[in-house]
């Protein structure tokens, strides 16, 4: 079981939006390539980690991308207006400081028409917030940043109450520190293990279909963080039976799958044989690789362990650890069940 505090703050410091996930890669196959056979990059950057075993192929995956900020035009004052990188909230991202990928540091502000803090504030407000980089001027913040170069939270993940870590990029970011720790503890495998550390989910589920429809698993499994229902920031919306500290959830479904039943029994039964407690997921909107993987090749039999988060997409989303290393326990016991 590797520590998934320390990792989440050296995927966090390395952490680069989607469609630029080489930094996060490197960090990942660091630790990745003492667990197994072989590790390969493919030709959109998805980290493919096979551990050879006799049995049929199964395919774990994790998307390594984050959410982020691409500078889109810089104005006559040296303001930076951005275009969002995957589904970042307007709301949540007001007043957080950023860092672009070459280091220099921003703060996301509202202009005049953005009318934060009112419920008109959506998507398409997002055009009237820009980054404040301390230029003096266009020619000084041309000097710094330049269309097309992107900034993610600068947040460091932290230990809060309850057992639980504030991070940015829980999502997914955790998730990928869960699967590692899966694979350090992975031993004869009896199935053919793909452990695929995926690029640009959070802009379509890109990454994971291309990298399914090479690999032409069996079964996929997912990992990924969900909602939770048990914060004043969900309860009326969601109402979703899943809450932190209770265990990762086994996914039922989401707004883009409907999780393939022998998937979901296999992880049940893993979990119980186990003793590992686990919840049963049905998320109303949202969805993760599982759909990618599910509309693979010519269907892949899918599913997903989650990892219950709140706040979700903001800088503070917080998740309970042992939820998260019970994830890593779950998709290691999954993983070495024969399919
Ligand atoms: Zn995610």
């Amino acid at each position: 079981m590797l520590n998934i505090f320390e990792l989440q703050k050296e995927l966090v410091a390395a952490a680069l939006p989607s469609g630029l996930e080489t930094r996060q890669a490197e960090v990942i196959k660091k630790h990745a390539s003492r667990y197994c056979d072989e590790v390969y990059t493919d030709a959109v950057g998805n980290l493919i980690c096979h551990i050879k075993g006799p049995g049929k192929k199964l395919m774990l995956v994790a998307h390594m991308d984050v959410i982020g900020f691409m500078v889109n035009y810089i104005d006559e004052r040296g303001f930076v207006r951005f275009v969002p990188v995957g589904g970042v909230r307007p709301a949540l991202s007001v007043g957080c400081p950023v860092v672009f990928e070459n280091g220099v540091y921003g703060c996301v502000q509202p202009d005049e028409k953005a009318k934060i803090g009112t419920a008109s504030l959506n998507k398409a407000e997002m055009h009237n917030m820009y980054i404040d980089i301390g230029a003096k001027d266009k020619t000084e913040a041309e000097k710094l940043v330049s269309v097309g170069m992107c900034a993610t939270f600068c947040a460091q993940p932290m230990l809060v109450a309850g057992g639980n870590m504030m991070t940015p990029y829980a999502d997914n970011l955790t998730s990928c520190a869960a699967l590692l720790s899966a694979m350090s503890d992975i031993r004869y495998p009896v199935n053919d293990l793909y452990c695929v550390f995926s690029v640009q989910e959070e802009v379509g589920c890109r990454g994971a279909k291309m990298a399914a429809n090479a690999i032409k698993p069996y079964m996929g499994i997912a990992v990924d963080l969900t909602l939770t229902g048990d914060s004043p920031a969900e309860l009326d919306k969601e109402r979703m039976a899943v809450k932190l500290g209770a265990g990762p959830a086994v996914k039922i479904r989401d707004s883009s799958a409907i999780c393939d039943k022998p998937v979901v029994e296999h992880l049940r039964a893993c979990a119980e044989r186990e003793g590992i407690a686990y919840q049963d997921e049905v998320l109303l909107a949202g969805g993760t690789d599982t759909s990618a993987m599910q509309r693979s090749y010519e269907g892949v039999l899918s599913g997903c362990v989650s990892i219950p988060g709140r706040n979700i997409h903001s800088p503070g989303e917080i998740i309970n650890l042992s939820d998260a290393e019970n994830a890593a326990k779950l998709l290691m016991h999954a993983a070495m069940t024969e399919i």
